[in-house]
């Protein structure tokens, strides 16, 4: 079968082949532990390694030594929200956390485990376009509130939330602001400085770097940040997290981190326009569409569109030239309806029909016309197969 029109850019993305020849060397001659100090192998591999953690820094403003690489975004989430969690600087007066209900579940379930141990969790709630109330975060930090923990913006309908407004209360209020900034980070321009952000969590599969592979941003100084590490050992990574280091990915995440510098002015606009268009495009053409989300404020490359009545898996599956996603890839295998939309106020139909459509680097304008061509194809065909067991019908107990 021909590869199908990859619009899942925010499950997953292609590594860029510039990525793929700067890891290519790390695993073969340059295959060295950076641990190794009495060597010429470990000397590369250290250098290797030290490069990449300033390519990082540099992609979102923060100094080399504040990255600690991980295995990706999950650990990074996990080790801040933990991290801190367990920290004895902070363990005598803090046991509150706030965060949102439309969070990424690498952040919900961390914070459920901690409710668990006797934390205090508050999850804000988000309104139809997706957006938070600043006024219910005021209130709901308090003063045993250790850390506020909200994402930048969502992986289901792209939308932002205002990290420069949110880092602003944190700070005047003392409280630790962590993000995961795992879908912004290389499309949004970020300045964990500007931003008042102490902890960001991000990952090498969202930017054409490799997947296995991520980085925790910890504040160094105003605060001092004091993670306690989820993983102990041989004390790499400043102690916070040990493990030998994974070079080649983690030179893949550094030259990823820089393309996506070099290139995110003009890959922003592009990547706008084609989501526009595909976006103006299924609207027009198709009644039963409705966008999810914020309008303006969301990532470029996101379009999350319901077609209320249908049932997007059956809708995906009759389309396969099509590469989208019908939930979260990383929460679909529980086939529950997404979680995201419901806490928007999204009907039970309109979330049981909602497709995400994500672009990327190598989305074409061909390829968009293509997809909306066959996007609108196919739910034709679908209204029209009535007795469909795909097709949400309001007689139907399971819809
Ligand atoms: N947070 C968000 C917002 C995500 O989109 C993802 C990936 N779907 C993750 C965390 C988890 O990232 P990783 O796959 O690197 O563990």
């Amino acid at each position: 079968m021909k590869t199908p029109v990859y619009l899942d850019y925010n499950a997953t993305t292609p590594v860029d082949p510039r990525v793929v020849e700067r890891m290519a060397p790390h695993f073969t001659e340059h295959f060295g532990n950076a641990a190794s100090r009495h060597h010429s192998l470990g000397a590369d591999a250290l250098h290797a390694v030290d490069q990449a953690r300033a390519q990082v820094a540099d992609l979102i403003g923060a100094d080399p030594r504040e990255v600690v690489f991980t295995s990706g975004a999950t650990e990074s989430n996990n080790l801040a929200i933990k991290g801190i969690a367990d920290s004895a600087v902070y363990e005598d007066r803090r046991r509150h956390i706030v965060t949102v209900t439309t969070e990424h579940s690498a952040v919900l379930d961390p914070c459920a485990y901690l409710e668990s141990r006797g934390f205090e969790i508050t999850r804000l709630a988000v309104d139809g376009e997706g957006a938070i109330d600043p006024a219910e975060l005021d209130t709901a930090v308090k003063p045993d509130t250790l850390l506020v923990s909200i994402m930048h913006a969502n992986n289901e309908t792209g939308v932002i939330h205002p990290l420069a407004d949110i880092g602003r209360l944190c700070k005047q209020r003392g409280v630790l602001f962590h993000t995961d900034a795992t879908q912004s980070v290389g499309r949004e321009p970020i300045n964990v400085e500007a931003m008042g952000v102490d902890l960001l969590s991000l990952s090498a599969h969202k930017i054409y770097g490799p997947k296995g592979v991520g980085a925790l941003y910890v504040r160094r100084r105003g605060p001092r940040v004091r993670c306690e590490p989820l993983l102990h050992g041989g004390g790499h990574e400043r102690g916070v997290r040990s493990g030998t280091l994974n070079v080649p990915g983690i030179v893949g995440l550094g030259e990823a981190a820089a393309i996506c510098k070099s290139e995110m002015q003009t890959e922003r606009k592009r990547l706008q326009t084609l989501r526009d268009l595909l976006e103006t495009d299924l609207l027009n053409r198709i009644p039963i569409a409705e966008r999810n989300g914020h309008p303006v404020k969301r990532l470029v490359n996101t379009s999350n569109i319901s077609f209320v009545g249908l049932d997007s898996d059956g809708l995906l599956r009759k389309m396969p030239e099509v590469a989208a996603s019908s939930a979260s890839a990383c929460t679909s295998a529980s086939l529950q309806p997404s979680y995201v939309l419901r806490a928007m106020g999204a009907s039970a139909k309109a979330v049981k029909g909602s497709v995400r459509f994500s672009l990327g680097r190598f989305t074409t304008e061909e390829e968009i016309r293509f997809a909306t061509d066959t996007v609108a194809r196919s739910v034709d065909q679908f209204l029209l197969s009535k007795g469909d067991p795909g097709c949400v019908r309001d007689d139907h107990p399971t819809c």
